[in-house]
């Protein structure tokens, strides 16, 4: 239905504005400049500076020891859960975190983690409450808890800072490690004004993506203690993971973090504007938190789910999630102009849906 070609995707003459996700983005120009003169040098014996400054400069950045560069937030989360677990450990997490839901059950299949989820508030935070409830006593019927695993921003929404530091605090009564997925750390640390130091400072590890709204093509960091990090790196090499010349990989990060990050903040107010435009339309269920980022998401019933799809489509415009919940992520090929003509496509799409499906909206 649309073209892509190696620039962006056109349909009828018009740019395709993609709202899947903050992943579809395209290196922009200054960042292949910065691929292509990046020196590089074999990355498992040490010798790549690229990378070597890349992960100095991440683990200065969330105020860690160390830092080890890898292809994928999953494989960095990975990593996290089984350097934290041995086999048969625990890990307490939320229901809807991507640890739980979107990594295959990496840490269970392949690392004999067992995963205990708990339901997440409307937020997507968890209280320390309920983590306290799922640390085991020691007892042999028990798995040993040794990880708690939080999520910053989740679905797009900051998490509460102050309920992340009780749950250290029980975190650390209760002697279990404390894993950040910070995927999208920055857009937190923009959106609430504080330090990525700073909101990672109650954890002992963190993932951060160099892929998600800063717009590198691949590539996550994950930081904590030197010595966890040295642990880290041997799981990397023993999942496959090592990597050779990969400072023009990480020659993205550099550059992303040093071109994109105060950026996010307009990705935030497209949100916003995105939300208030899709507010103005009779029916449709938009949600757009006072904790949001650069997430929009809006409820249709399930039957509705795909003819909207795919006549936003038609009028260029993409959107992602799962039925019956519609995700719309702002990011760096968005611009505002592009919110503008999101908001009309939305508005002939749900208009063309025909009267009989929009009444049965949940709204
Ligand atoms: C995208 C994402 C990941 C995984 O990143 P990939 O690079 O897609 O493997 C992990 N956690 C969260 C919250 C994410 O959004």
């Amino acid at each position: 239905m649309y073209q892509t070609s190696t620039a962006q995707a056109t349909l009828h003459g018009n740019r395709v504005i993609d709202l899947r996700s903050d992943t579809v983005t395209r290196p922009t120009p200054g960042m292949r400049k910065a691929m292509a003169e990046a020196e590089v040098g074999d990355d498992v014996f040490g010798d790549d500076p690229t990378v070597k400054a890349l992960e100095e400069r991440v683990a200065a950045l969330v105020g860690k020891e160390a830092a080890v560069f890898v292809p994928s937030g999953t494989q960095s989360n990975f990593l996290a859960l089984i350097t934290h677990c041995a086999r048969g450990e625990e890990i307490v997490t939320g229901r809807d975190y991507h640890v739980n839901k979107y990594e295959a059950g990496g840490a269970s299949a392949l690392g004999g983690a067992i995963l205990t989820p708990l339901p997440l508030d409307g937020n997507g935070g968890l209280t320390p409450e309920q983590v306290v409830e799922a640390v085991k006593d020691d007892d042999p019927h028990l798995p040993v808890t040794r990880l708690v695993s939080l999520e910053n921003t989740w679905n797009g929404r900051v998490q509460d800072q102050r309920a992340i530091e009780r749950i250290a605090a029980v975190a650390r009564a209760n002697s279990l490690a404390l894993h950040l997925d910070g995927a999208r750390l920055m857009n937190a640390a923009v959106a609430s004004g504080q330090s990525p130091a700073a909101l990672a400072a109650p954890f002992d590890t963190v993932s951060l993506c160099l892929s998600k709204g800063l717009g590198a093509p691949i590539g996550s960091v994950l930081s904590g203690p030197a010595d966890f990090v040295r642990r880290a790196r041997r799981n990397r090499k023993m999942i496959g993971g090592g990597m050779r010349q990969v400072g023009v990989l990480a020659a993205c990060g550099l550059f992303a973090l040093d071109h994109h990050v105060e950026r996010l903040a307009d990705d935030h107010a497209h949100a916003r504007a995105l939300a208030d435009g899709l507010c103005g339309i009779p029916d449709l269920d938009v949600d757009y938190p006072d904790s949001g980022t650069n997430m929009v998401f809006l409820t249709v019933r399930p039957e509705q789910f795909l003819p909207l799809r795919d006549a936003l489509a038609a009028r260029g415009v993409l959107i992602g999630g799962r039925s019956p919940l519609i995700r719309l992520v702002t990011h760096l090929d968005v611009d505002e102009g592009d919110i503008s003509r999101v908001v009309e496509a939305f508005g002939d799409a749900w208009q063309a849906l025909g009267d009989d499906l929009r009444q049965r909206s949940v709204a």
